[in-house]
């Protein structure tokens, strides 16, 4: 039977894990949206409903629209189809977990098994980066890369992308906290250091390569040592209310260590299991319920796969 309806599962990321600023993301299991793609007898791309947050409904404007736009461009046949998108939204926009990398990357994976899967997860990438481009201004995959593929993923170039896929440490969880303040993205641009010292740039990297060698030995320790930026988070963190308490509090609940996700707000911390993960939650907890500001806090296993398809028909 024909393929008409499909609907997903978009998954948050994590994107700048730490030393790999710009580079190394992961996906999450339990924090996402639901997308419905539907086949139309006309060639349009269209968004024909969105629930959950307040974003735009003209195709030009949404990513996920922009994404499949790119990716028809590059098709060789041109489906004899159009496409109707509906997108159920709980990743916060703005928030620092990918919430319009779960659009662009979950609505070319939709639309590629709508068609028939002409493209592989990997060469969805570029696609849903180029939907990214209408949130950021620049066509970046860190975000979109461990959305369509899972696990951990490290953007080896920027053009044409080119993304290596990293295994993950068995069991591990990640506990975020989200706290609802507005950092304006000028402000968290501009906070960047210029320049960066030799002293600092060497630790960078040699903590780079150690969070790959820990991933692929499955070291724990090794990874604990290597969730450290030395570039970044000195200058960003201080945009975060109570970053430092957070990372440190959560380390002493037993986490493997944290940093900012993507530009913020939202921090993340890693955890070897569930336990001590929901143990780092109580903990984030009780450090931000002294403060006013509204805030969530999650916690997800490592998504092995990306999006998922939760109903075809
Ligand atoms: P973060 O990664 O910090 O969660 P985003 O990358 O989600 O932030 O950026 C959000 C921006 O992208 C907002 O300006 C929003 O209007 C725009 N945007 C366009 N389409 C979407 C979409 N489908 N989902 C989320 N944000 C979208």
């Amino acid at each position: 039977m024909e393929l008409r309806e499909i609907e997903i599962f978009a998954p948050a990321t994590i994107a700048n894990i730490s030393c790999g600023f710009d580079v190394m993301g992961c996906c999450l299991d339990s924090i996402g949206d639901t997308m419905i793609l539907r086949k139309t007898s006309d060639k349009s791309v269209r968004i024909s409903k969105i629930v959950g947050e307040e974003l735009p409904m003209e195709p030009e404007k949404n990513v996920a629209s922009v994404a499949i736009m790119a990716m028809l461009k590059a098709c060789k046949v041109q489906p004899d189809f159009g496409f109707d998108i509906e997108i159920h939204k709980n990743i916060k926009p703005g928030s620092g977990i990918g919430s319009s990398a779960a659009s662009a990357a979950g609505a070319v994976f939709a639309a590629n098994e709508l068609m028939g899967k002409p493209f592989s997860n990997h060469e969805l990438i570029p696609f849903a980066a180029e939907g990214e481009r209408v949130a950021c201004g620049s066509p970046i995959a860190d975000n979109v890369a461990p959305a369509l593929l899972g696990g951990f993923t490290l953007v080896k170039e920027t053009d044409p992308i080119k993304v290596i896929e990293l295994p993950s440490i068995k069991g591990l969880y990640a506990t975020i906290i989200h706290p609802q303040i507005e950092i304006k993205t000028s402000l968290s641009r501009d906070i960047l250091p210029q320049n960066v010292s030799l002293k600092h740039a060497v630790k960078q990297w040699a903590n780079v390569g150690s969070l790959v060698h820990a991933l692929h030995t499955n070291d724990h320790t090794l990874f604990a040592e290597s969730l450290k930026d030395y570039i970044v988070e000195p200058h960003r963190s201080k945009l975060i209310p109570k970053f430092d308490e957070v990372i440190k509090s959560a380390i002493n609940a037993g986490a493997l260590g944290g940093g900012i996700s993507g530009s913020g707000p939202s921090i993340f911390t890693f955890s070897k299991d569930s336990k001590t993960a929901d143990n780092v939650s109580i903990a984030i907890n009780n450090i931000y319920k002294k403060t006013h500001i509204p805030y969530h806090v999650y916690t997800s296993k490592i998504n092995e796969t990306g999006v998922k398809i939760l109903k075809r028909s």
